[in-house]
């Protein structure tokens, strides 16, 4: 006797189930896409069937009746297809052109920022911030919040010289995408923790909280049975913390963000790329962080004026040098920029892989 199908929640469920039809009907056959607006593009398949994709910005962090409001929108204009992109773009899957139109006006007409395709910014991927995450340094949806507010006209129509993808990490495990983005926040720690050993004693297992040290900073302490951090070593990545809430990584006078420039995914015309430090700090000045926001409206501004069509941020910045980037940006060159990344101690240091 064969056992009934066993359903877990073991594990993804297999893309494929989700797929609109002419998708899977088409699968790997498609022949081009063209962008028909600042927020819908058109694939076309060999067959000559079409989906047209309509992209809408998400502010990421999302309540249960805005998923509903979308799900609906779903249900009503594309048989309930839809997708977040990486990027936490929502993008409608519309089989049926007829149908275009009128969710573009049902989704204007809600408010939704519609755009965000082609040569211009897109949905700010960021993390969680002080909102959500015990190792945040900055607020992540706040600064995110301030940032698109101005670049708001580069989503919906302004154009660039190609996309720029934008992307916030409240700290430096960087669950956002800021090492491959053009233009990137991410927030440091810049003090060693501090140990409380009577708490550390009391409610942490010593052996892993050495082990969670990537630099081998941590060592235990039989006197006092706590730990003691080398200053020289550590990197402030709060990864200890993550382990052992009694090693206090935190320090609100001194956290803040540095911005980083030049990265990106694609492989098109040159390799991805690392983004690379431009400003070693700035402190946290919530509400609205204005010098963050002024900081990268000035990148943005003057790679818009001096890349060549289709260059991405690194790439321009790769084809003019580094010396030329901060000369026409006017970004104060430090000694910070020397070792890429001041608060992390020295390139190599930022491996989780680096022993002394
Ligand atoms: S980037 Fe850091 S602080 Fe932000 S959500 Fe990820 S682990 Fe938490
Ligand atoms: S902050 Fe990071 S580098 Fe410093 S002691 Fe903790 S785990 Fe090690």
């Amino acid at each position: 006797m064969s056992l009934p199908e066993r359903k877990t929640d073991i594990g993804p469920p297999h893309y494929e189930q989700f797929l609109p039809p002419v998708i899977k009907n088409n699968y790997g056959k498609w022949k081009y896409h063209e962008v028909l607006s600042p927020g819908t593009m058109v694939h076309v398949a060999e067959s000559g069937d079409e989906i047209y994709t309509v992209r809408v910005g998400s502010p990421r962090l999302l309540s249960t009746s805005s998923i509903r409001e979308i799900c609906d929108l779903a249900e009503k204009y594309c048989d309930g297809y839809l997708r977040f992109t990486t990027r936490n773009n929502i993008e409608f899957l519309v089989s049926d052109k007829s149908k275009v139109d009128p969710l573009v006006a049902e989704l204007k007409e809600k408010k939704y920022s519609v755009g965000g395709i082609g040569p211009r910014v897109s949905n700010i991927i960021h993390t969680q911030g002080w909102v959500h995450c015990h190792s945040a340094c900055t607020d992540a949806s706040g600064i995110v919040k301030a940032i698109m507010d101005e670049l708001y006209e580069y989503f919906t129509e302004k154009t660039l010289p190609n996309k720029v993808r934008i992307a916030v990490a409240c700290c430096v495990n960087m669950c956002g995408a800021v090492h491959c983005s053009d233009i990137a926040v991410v927030a440091v720690h810049r003090k060693v923790p501090v140990v409380d050993d009577e708490n550390v004693a009391k409610m942490c297992e010593i052996p892993t909280t050495v082990a969670s040290c990537p630099t081998s900073a941590i060592r235990p302490n039989p006197k006092t049975k706590s730990i003691t951090i080398n200053e020289e070593k550590c990197m402030y990545c709060g990864n200890c913390f993550t382990v052992c809430p009694p090693i206090q990584i935190h320090n609100p006078e001194e956290d803040g963000v540095a911005i980083v420039v030049g990265g990106k995914i694609g492989s098109l015309r040159t390799s991805p790329k690392f983004s690379k430090l431009a400003i070693p700090f700035f402190y946290n000045d919530p509400p609205r962080w204005p010098k963050v926001v002024d900081a990268i409206k000035n990148i943005l501004n003057v790679y818009a004026a001096n890349a060549r069509k289709h260059e991405r941020v690194g790439e321009w910045v790769e084809r003019v040098g580094w010396e030329e980037f901060f000369k026409l940006t006017g970004i104060e060159f430090t000694f910070q920029h020397i070792d890429d990344f001041t608060f992390m101690r020295d390139t190599l240091r930022t491996s989780a892989a680096f022993k002394f």
